[in-house]
């Protein structure tokens, strides 16, 4: 475990800190989150982090996507010198109904982290920033880590601006809403220089650590993943006066497709989920007359999740149906010595992949030295208002961080 002894100053921030965000974009009935980007929830969240790093006296910017990054020591006088800064955070937005930690944990965390540097009277030789990525979860416009992958070039400009929520309003006048100029999106290299390693503090998604029995855990990898769309065709007709045998019912395709999906996804030891369906005319007492699904599917082995993908097919290709791919990101591995070095130095934490997609995947995968801490998550659930993980855990989370920026912002890094 860390060497890093928490102050009480630290655990009792991170507790009023936790304290404040709870009652922000919570639904009273579920319980649960709704934090969607550009929305008023976000901006409280946006103004909540504001008067932190205030707080803190570190220089808060935004960049062209309206991330926000909050900097100990002057970033650029450092690049100047050769030596980018040590960025720590995640983001505060939610899924629909979402759970208290899949973000804020991050973020949290990461000021968590300053002030117990501070109390250690550490004094980094290179800047520390502490980031909030705006709209990690895509749960409004569609697309997940739209803040990081707008930055890197990996969403461009012109698409990020005409993705649209489900009331019609584009990406672009929303920001406009926000008081943001959605002409400034675009690559940001000048951000993007000043990160010379990003380490990101997250709720585990699973129950990996609990298994091994350890609280935290370095994250090695992002396995690959994939959206396809499937699309199956049929007739509209009456459901009582058509004969099973003279019906062309889209729904049946589908329901095949997701059978299989499940199947394929066993036999082949990855994961398949069709969490989305869109069926017209959506009638109680009419026979589908086209059928959509969304497939996720992802697993270690990228051959794996493709050989799911051609099983998929097949059933699809028997009912006439199409299989459109939507995206595809391949395995996405952090930066193999900083995951070593953190290991080590935190005692040989045990080193666990991810299912589940994060900005320090895209920072990765535009080549900035990153890496992930993970925080065990005793129901193992997540994206739902039971993801959880206990107070100690959290600071043991903390303790790690803050171990990580001692070393890699100090004068041995
Ligand atoms: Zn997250």
């Amino acid at each position: 475990m860390a060497t890093t002894k928490l102050h009480g100053g630290t655990a009792a921030g991170f507790r009023r800190m936790w304290h404040d965000l709870e009652a922000l974009g919570v639904d009273g009935d579920s319980g649960g989150y709704q934090r969607f980007a550009l929305t008023r929830e976000d901006h409280d969240l946006r103004e909540w982090f504001a008067g932190e790093c205030a707080e803190r006296g570190l220089d808060l910017t935004t960049d062209r996507m309206g991330n926000q990054w909050a900097w100990w020591g002057d970033p650029d006088a450092a690049l100047a010198a050769g030596d980018p800064g040590v960025v720590i955070g995640s983001h505060l937005d939610s899924v629909p109904d979402g759970g208290a930690f899949d973000g804020p944990l991050g973020v949290v965390g990461a000021l968590a982290a300053v002030d117990q540097l501070r109390h250690d009277g550490f004094a980094p030789t290179r800047p520390v920033g502490v980031v909030n990525f705006t709209d990690e979860e895509g749960a409004r416009f569609g697309v997940a880590c739209a803040g990081s992958r707008v930055i890197t070039g990996a969403l461009g400009a012109d698409r990020a601006r005409s993705l649209t929520d489900r009331d019609g309003v584009t990406m672009a006048e929303a920001i406009r809403r926000a008081g943001r100029d959605p002409a400034a999106l675009g690559r940001d290299d000048e951000t993007l220089a000043r990160v010379g390693a990003f380490v990101e503090l997250h709720v585990e998604q699973g129950r990996r650590l609990v298994d091994l029995g350890h609280s935290v855990g370095v994250g090695s990898d992002i396995w690959p993943h994939g959206r396809w769309r499937v699309d199956l065709p049929g007739e509209a007709n009456h459901a009582g006066t058509t004969s099973l045998a003279e019906r062309e019912d889209a729904l049946l395709g589908l329901a095949a497709m997701i059978i299989a999906a499940r199947r394929a996804a066993e036999g082949e030891g990855c994961v398949a989920t069709v969490g989305k369906v869109d069926v017209v005319p959506g009638a109680v007492n009419a026979i589908a007359s086209r059928a959509t699904g969304w497939l996720d599917a992802r697993g270690a082995d990228p051959d794996a999740v493709l050989r799911v993908l051609a099983q998929v097919h097949d059933v699809v290709a028997d009912f006439d149906g199409l299989v459109t791919q939507e995206s595809w990101t391949p395995t996405t591995d952090f930066d193999p010595a900083l995951v070593r070095r953190m290991a080590t130095r935190l005692g040989g934490l045990p080193v666990i992949a991810t299912g589940a997609g994060h900005d320090a995947g895209i920072l990765a995968n535009d080549g900035i030295r990153s890496a992930m801490l993970f925080v065990r998550n005793p129901t193992g659930v997540s994206h739902s208002p039971d993801e959880w993980a206990s107070a100690d855990d959290c600071l043991d989370g903390i303790a790690a961080l803050a171990d990580v920026v001692t070393d890699l912002a100090g004068a041995g890094g």
